[in-house]
């Protein structure tokens, strides 16, 4: 009792000291608000605070003609942005978009029972998700908007004796390389790289025939869109015409329409819940993965900083499993990997590895999701793990792996892109934080024959260049290994608890 009293006192003087703090360095000003190609302007309420300008949620969402519902209660607003709900909460950095959480680096805030949010950041933060493009000039706080031009439209559906035509209705020409069709479970997966979605026409049409139901998600450089279908798939060709993406369908003779009981899609809730985690160490056993120039193998690296995340993992979460692909210096193929994670029912999985180059000056720290590789080094690092292919005995059962166009298929499949990536910026984040050690480069995508396939989110962290002298003898300290660990518990943590807020 006593010690609840305490905490609620404490959060009294918090919240005493915050809103002290938002009064004494705040300077009332306005934003004026124009659409391209229209003279009208709208003024509207703002505010800024140590140089950030934040605005009236309500007055902006008006200009925009975006319906809004505020709960004075719990200081919280959902603003309906096209097809989407924005659900906004003041002193809370998270934005609730749909399912999903996104995360502004700062929060937003609430005056005299009106909620603010920090524009240029709320902006960028909804991404693909907000209808508008915008330029803002800072002098004259003038904000221009205009809407955003896709290049998917909608799609038809076309219904014929033997099959399914589909079309994607396109204001570009697309090349057929730039389209990935996969079919799995019932689903149609179709990934259009460099495809900018009307998610909400395509949400507003309404499927027909044997499609039972129509997903679409934009990722940043590229779109997918998911038909569920009842009868079973013999063949498909896709034709790419110069204002529209055909997929044609033909059904499979004599099958009878098929039940469908498991769509990949898995049911939002338990998506979420995060109660297993995998960890892959690198390589092992006859596969030394990179060697140093002082002899330190990659293998070795690996499985200490794994071991080491095990422990932390186990003492933050304790009513998570974690487990391990190995716990020795032993042999184990990737697809022996990916098949664990899978039957043990692991939400999330992180492979690590650390990175070798030929120019020897590279150094740092980067994270890799399955996707398509978009640099050279991106593809070279994806080729350097796939390398242990080769060492495998049934090395035949992965020649279809090496087929591009496998690895587009799979990629069109990963359901979890968003989620990977989420998690590789959380890692990333946390490694920039917790190690002065090493240099930050980033997040990428590579088809990683590793992470083909996983059916939870999943990145691949290479922490370091053990081909850098340097960086090799850190590698090889316990002191980097531990701050390694440290930073991937951290990043999965956060990660984990995004998620978590994400359900409530
Ligand atoms: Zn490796």
């Amino acid at each position: 009792m006593k010690r609840i009293f305490k905490f609620f006192s404490f959060l009294i003087i918090l919240s005493l000291f915050t809103a002290i703090k938002i009064r004494a360095s705040i300077a009332v000003t306005s934003l004026t608000v124009r659409f391209e190609k229209d003279t009208a302007q709208y003024t509207i309420s703002a505010i800024e605070q140590e140089g950030v300008l934040y605005v009236s949620l309500a007055e902006f969402s008006d200009v925009l003609g975006f319906g809004r519902f505020f709960n004075p209660k719990n200081k919280k607003m959902v603003v309906r942005m096209g097809n989407r709900a924005v659900k906004v909460s003041a002193f809370n950095p998270f934005l609730m978009v749909q399912e999903t959480v996104k995360q502004m680096p700062l929060p937003a805030i609430e005056i005299r029972n009106e909620l603010y949010v920090p524009l240029g950041i709320f902006l960028e933060t909804l991404a693909g998700d907000f209808p508008y493009q915008s330029t803002f000039q800072p002098e004259n706080k003038i904000l221009t908007l205009w809407k955003i031009q896709y290049n998917i439209k909608n799609y038809t559906l076309e219904h014929k004796k033997n099959g399914l035509v589909i079309h994607l209705h396109t204001l570009r020409t697309f090349n057929p390389n730039e389209v990935a069709v996969a079919l799995t479970q019932g689903w149609l997966h179709v990934t259009v790289y460099g495809g900018t979605l009307d998610t909400l026409a395509i949400f507003s049409n309404t499927p027909s025939g044997i499609v039972q139901k129509v997903l679409s998600y934009q990722f940043d450089h590229s779109a997918q869109i998911s038909f569920l279908l009842t009868q079973q798939i013999q063949e498909k060709r896709v034709t790419c015409f110069s204002n529209r993406i055909e997929i044609a369908l033909w059904y499979s003779e004599r099958v009878p329409p098929m039940k469908v009981e498991a769509p990949v899609l898995p049911d939002v809730k338990n998506k979420w819940v995060i109660d297993a985690i995998v960890i892959d160490p690198g390589h092992g056993g006859k596969d030394p993965g990179a060697i140093g120039s002082s002899g330190t193998k990659e293998k070795e690296i690996t499985l200490a900083i794994a071991t080491r995340l095990k422990t932390l993992l186990e003492n933050r979460l304790p009513n998570t499993r974690i487990e391990l692909t190995r716990t020795s210096d032993t042999f184990v193929e990737l697809e022996k990997r990916r098949q664990f994670a899978n039957g043990r029912g692991a939400k999330l999985f992180i492979s690590i590895h650390v990175n070798a180059n030929t120019q020897r000056s590279l150094r740092g720290f980067s994270t890799y999701v399955l996707g398509v590789a978009k640099t050279k080094e991106a593809i070279e690092v994806a080729q350097k793990e796939n390398s242990i292919v080769e060492l495998e005995k049934t090395s035949d059962a992965y020649a279809e792996f090496q087929a591009t166009e496998y690895i587009l298929n799979a990629i069109a499949q990963n359901m979890f892109l968003k989620e990977s990536q989420d998690l590789a910026r959380e890692i990333n984040t946390a490694v920039r934080q917790y190690t002065n050690m090493t240099l930050d480069r980033g997040v990428y995508q590579a088809g990683f024959l590793v992470l083909l396939g996983l059916n939870m989110p999943a990145v691949l962290v290479e922490a370091g260049y053990i081909s850098n002298p340097a960086e090799e003898r850190l590698l090889k300290t316990r002191t980097f290994q531990q701050k390694i660990a440290e930073a991937l518990c951290e990043g999965i943590v956060k990660f984990k608890k995004q998620c978590e807020w994400a359900m409530k």
